[in-house]
């Protein structure tokens, strides 16, 4: 299997990346540090306003008030997972936890722009000069941040995507009039520049740095791709690689990006959001030579074969831990239920996918409610499938919650961890393959099919 050598760990091509969330969210998020050791050495994507508690924000954590004692983000984790054991007691007591080491991950540090920049406008009272002032202070914060804690990778820092169409922002006029009176593609240009700038006056950067792309349409990003070569170009000074931004959602890129696709055959479901990001792996590859491109956010489950051999390199998704965080309470009493008869919200399982042995499975790929699993159904042999036993064990679990809430998040990580490790499989299953339609071949499962359709068209 080919690989980056990142400071001595080995990044498979392609990665699939989990998203750690904690100090983002609570209850599952603790628990997915405290259970690991069920997706091994898994590289993991750090949200830097998370972990930053400079930037206030709810369920923000203790464990990030001082980093000061820490040069490594690998030791900080392992502090954090062994006071959410030790101290906080947040494991099920029917499981005996293993010996577990975060320094076997590669980590990837994302500065979570946007809410950075909601902070910073704030701070300076929403006025244009001392914004752009700021954002340039804070991005100097951000990469002495990473090379302190010594993160493999970071992606560059920049404003993010497109803001004004944030529902959540549309109450807050006067960041929209700031954000409406700045041009992004602008100072996204000079951040990049004041970033090559700190690279080279940093005589040793630990970090390896991925240079970010945005662009409202494909030409946009092109040209985007181009001004970052030009800029390596002027200053002697190359990235380690690209991460593609704001292009993980479909609904917030320009439609140019998929309008002539046709979806007749296909459906749009579960096929129209790996579109973009396909096409602007294509269009950075194409400029890159070899070198390492990361999908942001895009490393849902129908996206990754279609990515990689478009020329993406990792992707991550926040989606496989996600699907478990629907269940309610009520749900838990109602898990042996098939059908139950109110309209109830439950944790979903990953079904379909590879089989660690590499056997496709047979179910069609998507998350199913966990009610709606067949209690005897096969387990894929992962880490987490193995400690579960069954679908019927897991079910149990998630049914203890009145009486043993540690019981009900620990079937919830074997769900979600379950997920991780499927995306990951996937991953190394496509490297064998020199092409998507080989793979598909290989392969012949309904996702497939489909998405052979749309690469087709690409
Ligand atoms: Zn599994």
């Amino acid at each position: 299997m080919k690989y980056y050598d990142v400071h001595g760990k080995r990044l498979p091509i392609p990665s699939f990346f989990q998203v750690y969330n904690y100090g983002g969210g609570n209850g599952d998020k603790d628990r997915e540090i405290v259970y690991s050791e069920f997706t091994g050495n898994t590289p993991a994507l750090i949200n830097y306003y998370y972990i930053n508690n400079r930037y206030p924000h709810l369920f923000q954590s203790r464990m990030f008030d001082d980093l000061s004692g820490y040069s490594k983000v690998g030791d900080l984790y392992n502090d954090i997972r062994r006071k959410l054991i030790d101290q906080k007691g947040e494991i099920y007591s029917g499981y005996k936890s293993r010996e577990y080491d975060f320094n076997c991950k590669v980590f990837l540090l994302d500065s979570g722009a946007f809410n950075i920049v909601k902070y910073i406008a704030e701070s300076v009272d929403y006025d244009i000069s001392r914004f752009k002032e700021a954002l340039i202070g804070h991005m100097r914060d951000y990469y002495d941040f990473a090379d302190r804690l010594k993160f493999d990778i970071v992606v560059g820092f920049d404003l993010g995507g497109k803001y004004t169409e944030k529902d959540n922002e549309k109450g807050n006029k006067r960041l929209r009039d700031l954000l409406a009176g700045i041009d992004a593609e602008k100072v996204n240009d000079i951040l990049l520049e004041e970033t090559v700038r700190y690279l080279s006056s940093k005589g040793s950067y630990y970090p390896h740095v991925l240079a970010p792309v945005h662009g409202a349409t494909p030409e946009d990003y092109a040209a985007c791709t181009e001004r970052i070569l030009a800029l390596e170009k002027a200053y002697s000074c190359e990235f380690w690689g690209f991460a593609l931004g704001g292009i993980a959602s479909y609904r917030q890129v320009d439609d140019s990006w998929y309008g002539d696709i046709d979806f007749r055959k296909t459906g749009k479901s579960g096929t129209i959001e790996t579109v973009t990001p396909a096409r602007a792996s294509m269009i950075v590859r194409k400029r890159a030579g070899s070198r390492p491109i990361h999908a942001l956010g895009c490393g849902g489950y129908p996206n990754i074969a279609m990515n990689y051999f478009c020329g993406a390199t990792s992707f991550d998704a926040a989606s496989p831990v996600r699907r478990v965080g629907d269940g309610s309470l009520e749900s838990t009493r109602l898990v042996f239920d098939p059908c139950p008869h109110r309209k109830v919200g439950f944790s979903r399982y990953f079904v379909g996918g590879i089989d660690m042995d590499g056997t496709m499975r047979e179910e069609p790929c998507t998350y199913v409610r966990l009610n709606e699993v067949d209690d005897n159904m096969s387990l894929c042999g992962c880490p987490a499938c193995k400690e579960a036993g069954s679908i019927r064990n897991i079910k149990k679990l998630y049914s203890m919650k009145s009486s043993d809430n540690e019981a009900n998040y620990f079937s919830r990580q074997l769900m979600g961890l379950h997920a991780v490790n499927q995306h990951r499989k996937l991953c190394e299953v496509i490297a064998d393959y020199a092409s998507f339609y080989d793979f598909c071949k290989a392969y012949p499962n309904t996702l497939n099919t489909r998405l052979k359709e749309i690469y087709r068209q690409l």
